[in-house]
């Protein structure tokens, strides 16, 4: 495939030398509180800087990876989408704001919340937007419908109104168009950079990936975690919240015992499509009515969906019914600490040698066959089967990781496994920029 051409990675190059700047939770939460034009403006302001600094990080490692890894046909492919976002996102034209105009967003912001997003610092789009002149957002194809862009209307009348220029109304749309083609341009990055770890391995022609590729691939997912969330948030922060409990994709009260349901219910219909009608071993869960807590609701379920649905897998596969067609039952128990919120995975499902510990961290390590990737696997996120792919506890690892938790396990060889995830309550902790 094409080489990036030699201009672009110039400019990438040189935004990969700024640091990334990382947001808490709890920032975007007080920031995206009230949100009105103004205060969506600054905060498109602060994605448009900020995420053209986080994909040139992760081209420029694509670029230069260990032992050939970068030419493997899928890495490359990869490498292009981001090199692609980031184009789209310095080439996106800005309002040119006056000096009135930013005065005036100032004290909207001031007085709308007592908190500001940290400035993308130092921010490399100066120097490069100082001389394109783009009083004109140009580039209107809307193709959202029409019905969510009256509601959304709707809901921008109902906030709190600094009386901005039409062409930075406009801009707040665009951007969101802009941002969320990138966010779907990058579905598929998880299966593609995976077919490219497999392509990798027919290339040096045995199975386990080194420990150097590993701490690339949590890196690079780490980060898209992390590029993910800001998008997500800041186009959600556009649409009406779904209920009073949410700031843009952040649930300020998420109920665990909720979330908790639906993965059980959600793990144990995808264990009895693969394994049968009645073949879905029992949970049994134990969390408090009413625990709640700040945390990306969506985040939470996916950890304990992988979780629960090795835990069923295992107590299926291994252990089998006894005489009475009955499975041992798993346990799901939720304990409320003050610095972190627990919860404990316990299954009777055999345990993991501990030889084979290390391995089930690696991405791609699987004892289970691995499924054909649907065809369209190309155009859609990554959507986890019952298992096969070696993915469920590496990612969800690095999800606990981005709010500043933590997923271990401990096993009993021949009789079962018990998976802690840990979840930071104090939502401050900054956010890991790898
Ligand atoms: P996958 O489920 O696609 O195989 P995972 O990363 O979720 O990938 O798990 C990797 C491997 O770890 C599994 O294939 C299995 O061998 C082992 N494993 C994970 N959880 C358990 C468990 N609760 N009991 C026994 N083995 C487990
Ligand atoms: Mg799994």
């Amino acid at each position: 495939m094409l080489r990036i051409p030699p201009k672009l990675y110039e400019k990438i190059k040189y935004f990969a030398t700024f640091p990334q700047t990382g947001v808490s939770l709890r920032q975007m939460v007080k920031f995206g509180q009230k949100p009105s034009p103004g205060t969506l403006f600054r905060a498109s302001q602060f994605v448009a800087d900020e995420l053209p600094i986080r994909l040139a990080h992760r081209v420029v490692e694509l670029e230069n990876l260990p032992n050939h890894l970068s030419e493997m046909p899928s890495v490359i492919k990869v490498k292009h989408w981001y090199a692609q976002s980031f184009k789209d996102l310095v080439e996106f034209p800005r309002p040119e704001l006056s000096a009135e105009l930013r005065e005036r967003l100032r004290a909207s912001m001031v007085a709308g919340q007592g908190m500001q997003l940290p400035e993308a610092q130092p921010n490399p789009a100066t120097s490069y937007y100082a001389h394109s002149s783009v009083a004109a957002v140009t580039g209107s194809n809307r193709n959202g419908n029409a019905a969510s862009a009256t509601r959304t209307r709707a809901y921008y009348a109902r906030m709190d109104n600094v009386d901005l220029p039409r062409d930075i109304l406009k801009y707040n749309d665009d951007f969101v168009r802009c941002i969320g083609a990138i966010k779907r341009r990058h579905d598929p990055v998880v299966t593609t950079m995976a077919q490219g770890i497999q392509e990798y391995k027919e290339a040096i022609g045995h199975q386990l990936i080194d420990t150097d590729v590993q701490l690339f691939l949590d890196r690079f997912y780490l980060s898209r975690i992390g590029i993910r969330m800001l998008i997500g948030q800041h186009i959600a922060l556009h649409q009406p919240p779904p209920d009073k409990d949410y700031v843009g994709i952040i649930g300020t009260r998420t109920n665990i015992r909720l979330i908790a349901q639906e993965a059980i219910e959600n793990a144990r219909f995808i264990c009895e499509d693969y394994y049968g009608l009645f073949n879905a071993p029992e949970v049994q869960l134990h969390c408090p009515d009413d625990l709640e807590f700040m945390y990306v609701p969506s985040h939470l379920h996916h950890m304990l969906f992988e979780l629960l649905k090795n835990s069923l897998r295992a107590v299926v596969e291994t252990v089998g019914s006894d005489s009475d067609d009955n499975f041992p039952l798993i346990k799901v128990i939720v304990a409320e600490g003050k610095e972190d919120i627990t919860i404990k995975v316990s299954d009777e499902g055999g345990g993991i040698p501990r030889s084979g510990m290390p391995m089930v961290w690696t991405y791609m390590y699987t004892t289970a066959e691995t499924p054909e990737l649907d065809a369209d696997y190309n155009k859609s996120d990554f959507k986890a089967p019952m298992a096969g792919f070696g993915y469920g506890l590496p990612l969800s690892r690095l999800y606990a990781r981005y709010f500043g938790g933590d997923l271990k396990l401990i096993s009993m060889e021949n009789y079962g496994t018990d998976a802690y995830l840990h979840l930071r309550r104090l939502s401050d902790s900054e956010e890991p920029l790898p």
